[in-house]
């Protein structure tokens, strides 16, 4: 929002807030016009502590996160780049404090991220899940799936699948997940402070339309969870019609229990007759509901009975001569197994989740499955930007260094001399992979892909 300006909110709106807030309504529209909080948090898979941040400002629900007292550029910070932090707005972070109320992440699960790009919640999840889970992180539009593959990618897990499906095509699926975060479309008014242009699409028809579409949702996704597994559904929104009545309708019926948490008061984190509201006059954050649930009566899952030969649809294990060549760029090599794809892409799959990747595969058509590594040219092997940036890739392969203003140069993907061995180098900025780097002697070529530079104008760096 713009400083010196009042967010006008539509009447319709306001006057539902002033019955479900009181007297506090004034002090919420006047938190409406501060400035939104700046909040960041660390992908603990890739560094630990601080990274340099000034400011020592914990967000309080959720300790591997802080407050930056002002919004840097992020895009000129390499570790940014390099997956070390999320930025992302506070009140989303709760999510993960439900999560450890909700659910033993001491187990390995499966995990569904329904309405996941661009992937806050997706890199929330992975953060918080054992190695041996399987995170699966869907959006349904087609055109946004690239941004969440990139941000996931980014994150480094390797237990992470990317997915382009609609709610309704999982259902080969029922019973087999032991989580599901809905964290559904909705109006949006938790956001008017952040986007004042969300004030001009509200309109209580829209808020309807929003809450049946949700219904929706949650009446094709509920059968997905396995018994007692946890259904996590979550709005950036106020309103009854997609928050409390939602929930009323997963109890009543869908048959799920609700699950409730222990909230610290310093939070200020509102308990609602369901679920739980963040408002941002309460708490540095800004609209967020959250409500967690029992599958009480979920069903296991039932694989189906097939007389499959082929343990993919159409991904076939390497031969062993390129295994050999595939095990020198990973850290764990015996952890994975290599696949090859029918467009020669070389996919790392890791052991302790193939068989349930195989379900996955079979289930649903459109989606990524393990670490994308790269492919051969003749007999070279030319690893891929998702391979640097995995927590997967060797510790110990050729490295370069950079400093700051060399790291974005190469992040602008323009070729910059190196003083390194020939051959392909790990191009880092504080101890953390950037991308790839070939360095030939007399040049080096630049490996990142196209669409990951930098296309802002940075002038002289
Ligand atoms: N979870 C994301 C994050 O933390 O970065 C934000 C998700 S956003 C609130 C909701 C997502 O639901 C959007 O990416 C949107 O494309 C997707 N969506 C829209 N219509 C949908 C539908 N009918 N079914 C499932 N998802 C839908």
């Amino acid at each position: 929002m713009l400083q010196n300006q009042t967010l006008q909110l539509p009447a319709a709106f306001k006057l539902a807030m002033q019955t479900q807030l009181g007297d506090a309504f004034g002090t919420f529209e006047k938190a409406l016009n501060q400035p939104p909080p700046v909040s960041i948090r660390y992908n603990p898979l890739k560094v630990s502590g601080q990274m340099g941040f000034p400011d020592n400002d914990p967000v309080l629900w959720f300790n591997q996160a802080q407050y930056l007292a002002e919004r840097p550029v992020f895009t000129l910070d390499p570790a940014f780049h390099a997956g070390a932090y999320y930025v992302q707005e506070a009140s989303s972070m709760f999510i993960g404090e439900v999560l450890r109320q909700s659910v033993d992440l001491s187990k390995p699960l499966k995990v569904l991220d329904l309405c996941a790009a661009p992937g806050g919640k997706s890199t929330l999840l992975a953060s918080l899940i054992s190695a041996d889970s399987l995170l699966v992180s869907n959006e349904v539009i087609r055109t946004r799936v690239g941004v969440l593959k990139e941000n996931l990618q980014r994150w480094g897990s390797a237990n992470a699948c990317v997915a382009n499906h609609d709610p309704e095509d999982f259902g080969d699926l029922h019973g087999f997940f032991d989580v599901v975060l809905i964290d559904a479309p909705c109006s949006g008014e938790g956001l008017f402070r952040k986007d004042a242009n969300a004030t001009k699409e509200w309109s209580a028809e829209n808020v309807l339309m929003c809450a049946g579409r949700q219904k929706r949702i949650l009446s094709a996704v509920a059968p997905l969870l396995t018994k007692n597994g946890t259904l996590i559904y979550s709005t950036c929104t106020y309103n009854d019609a997609e928050n409390a009545q939602n929930c009323a309708y997963l109890i009543n019926d869908l048959g799920f229990e609700e699950q409730k948490l222990t909230l610290a008061q310093t939070w200020g984190v509102v308990q609602k007759k369901f679920g739980y509201q963040l408002y941002p006059h309460l708490l540095r954050g800004e609209g967020f509901f959250v409500a967690a649930f029992k599958a009480t009566n979920g069903k296991a899952y039932l694989p189906p009975r097939s007389n499959r030969k082929q343990f993919f649809r159409s991904m076939r294990l390497v031969a062993p001569g390129q295994a050999n060549e595939l095990r020198k760029w990973l850290a764990k090599p015996a952890d994975f197994a290599f696949y090859s794809k029918p467009s020669l892409e070389i996919i790392a799959v890791p052991n302790a989740l193939n068989e349930t990747m195989q379900t996955l595969d079979f289930a649903l058509k459109n989606k990524g499955l393990g670490v994308e590594m790269g492919f051969f040219k003749g007999s070279d092997f030319v690893p891929s930007q998702a391979l640097a940036l995995s927590t997967a890739v060797g510790r110990n392969l050729p490295a370069v260094e950079l400093d700051k203003s060399t790291a974005l140069q190469f992040l602008k993907k323009e070729n910059i001399v190196v003083d390194a061995p020939k051959g392909w180098l790990l191009a880092r900025y504080g101890g953390l992979n950037l991308g790839w780097l070939k360095n030939l002697g007399n040049r080096t070529n630049n490996y990142l892909p196209k669409d990951w530079r930098i296309r802002m104008d940075i002038g002289e760096l």
